[in-house]
Protein backbone atom coordinates (compact mmCIF):
# COMPACT_ATOMS: atom_id res chain seq x y z
CA UNK A 1 0.00 0.00 0.00
CA UNK A 2 0.83 3.40 -0.53
CA UNK A 3 1.79 5.50 2.58
CA UNK A 4 1.88 9.22 2.63
CA UNK A 5 3.44 10.79 6.25
CA UNK A 6 5.35 13.17 6.65
CA UNK A 7 5.20 16.39 9.03
CA UNK A 8 4.12 19.54 8.74
CA UNK A 9 3.74 22.94 10.71
CA UNK A 10 0.54 24.37 12.18
CA UNK A 11 -0.04 27.25 14.04
CA UNK A 12 -1.90 26.74 17.55
CA UNK A 13 -1.61 30.34 18.42
CA UNK A 14 -1.88 33.99 18.10
CA UNK A 15 -0.95 36.85 20.41
CA UNK A 16 -1.23 40.54 20.44
CA UNK A 17 1.53 41.77 22.29
CA UNK A 18 1.61 45.76 23.19
CA UNK A 19 4.09 45.59 26.06
CA UNK A 20 7.01 45.90 23.88
CA UNK A 21 8.11 49.21 21.49
CA UNK A 22 9.00 48.71 18.22
CA UNK A 23 12.52 49.88 17.62
CA UNK A 24 11.90 51.17 13.93
CA UNK A 25 8.18 52.63 14.26
CA UNK A 26 8.18 52.67 18.11
CA UNK A 27 4.73 51.48 17.85
CA UNK A 28 3.81 48.93 20.33
CA UNK A 29 1.39 46.42 18.58
CA UNK A 30 3.57 43.27 17.67
CA UNK A 31 1.70 39.75 16.94
CA UNK A 32 3.06 36.50 18.17
CA UNK A 33 2.33 33.55 16.31
CA UNK A 34 3.43 30.01 18.37
CA UNK A 35 4.19 27.09 16.06
CA UNK A 36 4.25 23.26 16.52
CA UNK A 37 5.35 20.61 13.85
CA UNK A 38 3.39 17.43 13.72
CA UNK A 39 3.50 14.37 12.25
CA UNK A 40 1.17 13.02 9.97
CA UNK A 41 -0.06 9.56 8.16
CA UNK A 42 -2.61 10.57 5.26
CA UNK A 43 -2.69 13.98 6.84
CA UNK A 44 -4.17 12.96 9.75
CA UNK A 45 -2.37 14.68 12.42
CA UNK A 46 -0.83 11.72 14.98
CA UNK A 47 1.33 13.62 17.14
CA UNK A 48 3.56 16.55 17.93
CA UNK A 49 6.83 16.64 17.54
CA UNK A 50 9.53 18.45 18.43
CA UNK A 51 10.16 21.88 20.10
CA UNK A 52 7.43 25.02 19.79
CA UNK A 53 8.53 27.57 17.49
CA UNK A 54 7.65 31.77 17.48
CA UNK A 55 7.35 34.43 14.99
CA UNK A 56 6.83 38.29 16.02
CA UNK A 57 6.26 40.70 13.94
CA UNK A 58 5.54 44.85 14.28
CA UNK A 59 2.02 44.97 13.20
CA UNK A 60 2.16 48.56 11.67
CA UNK A 61 5.75 48.15 9.77
CA UNK A 62 5.76 44.14 9.83
CA UNK A 63 9.53 44.55 11.43
CA UNK A 64 10.07 41.15 12.22
CA UNK A 65 12.16 40.93 15.49
CA UNK A 66 13.25 38.08 17.89
CA UNK A 67 12.50 38.96 21.24
CA UNK A 68 13.76 35.58 23.58
CA UNK A 69 11.81 35.95 26.99
CA UNK A 70 8.99 37.01 25.59
CA UNK A 71 8.50 34.54 23.29
CA UNK A 72 10.14 31.41 24.98
CA UNK A 73 7.30 32.56 27.79
CA UNK A 74 4.67 32.45 25.48
CA UNK A 75 5.66 29.15 23.74
CA UNK A 76 5.73 27.85 26.93
CA UNK A 77 2.46 28.85 27.99
CA UNK A 78 0.41 27.67 24.72
CA UNK A 79 -1.19 24.41 25.21
CA UNK A 80 -1.23 21.86 22.54
CA UNK A 81 -4.51 21.48 20.58
CA UNK A 82 -5.64 18.18 21.51
CA UNK A 83 -6.86 17.62 17.66
CA UNK A 84 -2.93 16.83 16.51
CA UNK A 85 -3.35 13.26 18.37
CA UNK A 86 -6.03 12.87 16.08
CA UNK A 87 -4.96 9.77 14.90
CA UNK A 88 -3.72 8.26 18.40
CA UNK A 89 -7.44 9.04 19.36
CA UNK A 90 -8.62 7.03 16.16
CA UNK A 91 -6.80 4.45 16.05
CA UNK A 92 -7.49 3.99 20.20
CA UNK A 93 -11.11 4.11 19.26
CA UNK A 94 -10.84 1.47 16.35
CA UNK A 95 -8.82 -0.83 19.34
CA UNK A 96 -11.28 -0.22 21.88
CA UNK A 97 -14.15 -0.85 19.45
CA UNK A 98 -13.11 -4.15 18.36
CA UNK A 99 -12.33 -4.76 22.02
CA UNK A 100 -16.17 -4.89 22.93
CA UNK A 101 -17.43 -6.22 19.59
CA UNK A 102 -15.14 -8.99 20.41
CA UNK A 103 -16.44 -9.48 23.90
CA UNK A 104 -19.91 -9.35 22.48
CA UNK A 105 -19.29 -12.02 20.29
CA UNK A 106 -17.58 -14.25 22.82
CA UNK A 107 -21.02 -13.27 24.85
CA UNK A 108 -23.18 -14.45 21.96
CA UNK A 109 -21.25 -17.27 21.47
CA UNK A 110 -21.72 -18.89 25.37
CA UNK A 111 -25.24 -18.42 25.13
CA UNK A 112 -25.92 -20.29 21.83
CA UNK A 113 -23.97 -23.02 23.15
CA UNK A 114 -25.43 -22.91 26.30
CA UNK A 115 -28.68 -23.41 24.58
CA UNK A 116 -28.37 -24.64 20.97
CA UNK A 117 -30.46 -24.66 18.34
CA UNK A 118 -31.05 -27.30 15.56
CA UNK A 119 -29.22 -25.00 12.75
CA UNK A 120 -26.59 -23.67 14.78
CA UNK A 121 -22.92 -24.04 13.16
CA UNK A 122 -19.84 -24.07 15.12
CA UNK A 123 -16.96 -23.48 12.99
CA UNK A 124 -14.09 -25.81 14.61
CA UNK A 125 -10.18 -25.43 14.59
CA UNK A 126 -9.09 -29.06 14.98
CA UNK A 127 -5.49 -30.41 14.68
CA UNK A 128 -4.44 -33.20 12.67
CA UNK A 129 -1.04 -34.73 12.14
CA UNK A 130 0.19 -31.52 14.26
CA UNK A 131 -1.28 -29.02 11.52
CA UNK A 132 -4.02 -26.81 12.00
CA UNK A 133 -7.18 -28.45 9.93
CA UNK A 134 -10.62 -26.54 9.86
CA UNK A 135 -14.36 -27.54 9.93
CA UNK A 136 -17.93 -26.91 10.30
CA UNK A 137 -20.75 -28.81 12.10
CA UNK A 138 -23.82 -28.14 11.88
CA UNK A 139 -26.93 -29.11 14.81
CA UNK A 140 -29.27 -31.40 14.07
CA UNK A 141 -31.14 -32.16 16.90
CA UNK A 142 -31.38 -31.72 20.44
CA UNK A 143 -32.23 -34.68 23.54
CA UNK A 144 -31.83 -33.92 26.52
CA UNK A 145 -28.18 -33.22 27.71
CA UNK A 146 -26.84 -34.46 24.02
CA UNK A 147 -26.20 -32.34 21.45
CA UNK A 148 -26.42 -34.06 17.63
CA UNK A 149 -24.39 -32.07 15.35
CA UNK A 150 -23.97 -33.00 11.39
CA UNK A 151 -19.65 -32.84 9.86
CA UNK A 152 -19.22 -31.04 7.07
CA UNK A 153 -17.80 -32.65 3.93
CA UNK A 154 -14.62 -31.09 3.00
CA UNK A 155 -11.79 -30.13 5.92
CA UNK A 156 -10.20 -26.84 5.15
CA UNK A 157 -6.35 -26.16 5.96
CA UNK A 158 -6.29 -22.66 6.29
CA UNK A 159 -9.01 -20.36 8.39
CA UNK A 160 -12.22 -19.83 6.10
CA UNK A 161 -15.40 -18.50 7.78
CA UNK A 162 -18.00 -19.81 5.32
CA UNK A 163 -18.15 -22.94 3.50
CA UNK A 164 -17.12 -22.97 -0.27
CA UNK A 165 -19.81 -23.63 -2.64
CA UNK A 166 -19.32 -27.51 -3.32
CA UNK A 167 -18.72 -27.98 0.37
CA UNK A 168 -22.13 -29.56 2.27
CA UNK A 169 -23.12 -31.13 5.76
CA UNK A 170 -23.37 -34.69 5.99
CA UNK A 171 -26.73 -36.29 7.45
CA UNK A 172 -24.84 -39.85 7.02
CA UNK A 173 -21.63 -38.19 9.68
CA UNK A 174 -23.88 -37.27 12.62
CA UNK A 175 -21.97 -37.49 15.88
CA UNK A 176 -22.76 -36.24 19.52
CA UNK A 177 -21.74 -34.02 22.07
CA UNK A 178 -22.63 -33.46 25.40
CA UNK A 179 -23.48 -29.75 26.08
CA UNK A 180 -20.64 -29.92 29.05
CA UNK A 181 -18.24 -30.96 26.25
CA UNK A 182 -19.60 -28.08 23.89
CA UNK A 183 -18.89 -25.39 26.00
CA UNK A 184 -15.27 -26.92 26.73
CA UNK A 185 -14.41 -26.67 23.33
CA UNK A 186 -15.91 -22.87 23.20
CA UNK A 187 -13.28 -21.88 26.01
CA UNK A 188 -10.63 -24.13 24.79
CA UNK A 189 -10.95 -21.99 21.50
CA UNK A 190 -11.27 -24.90 19.67
CA UNK A 191 -14.99 -23.66 18.38
CA UNK A 192 -13.84 -20.03 17.32
CA UNK A 193 -17.42 -18.88 16.20
CA UNK A 194 -21.13 -19.64 16.31
CA UNK A 195 -23.81 -18.68 13.38
CA UNK A 196 -27.34 -18.78 13.69
CA UNK A 197 -29.90 -17.04 12.01
CA UNK A 198 -28.38 -16.83 8.61
CA UNK A 199 -29.13 -16.29 5.18
CA UNK A 200 -31.51 -18.99 3.86
CA UNK A 201 -29.35 -18.99 0.78
CA UNK A 202 -26.20 -19.58 2.98
CA UNK A 203 -24.36 -23.05 1.75
CA UNK A 204 -24.79 -23.94 5.77
CA UNK A 205 -27.71 -24.79 4.44
CA UNK A 206 -26.76 -27.33 2.00
CA UNK A 207 -27.80 -30.85 3.43
CA UNK A 208 -26.77 -34.42 1.95
ZN1 LIG B 1 7.18 48.69 13.73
Amino acid sequence: MFVIYGNKKLRIKRYSYNQYCCPKCNAFDFDIKIYKRYFHLFFIPFWPAGEKSSTMFCNNCRYPIRVEDIQWKLEDQTRLPFYLYSGLILAGGLVIVSFVNSARADKRHRLFVESPKAGDVYRITGEKDGRDTYYFLRVSRIESDSVFVWHNHVEYNRFVSEFNDKDYFVQSDEVAFTRQRLLKMLDDDQISDVVRDYDPDSPFNDVE
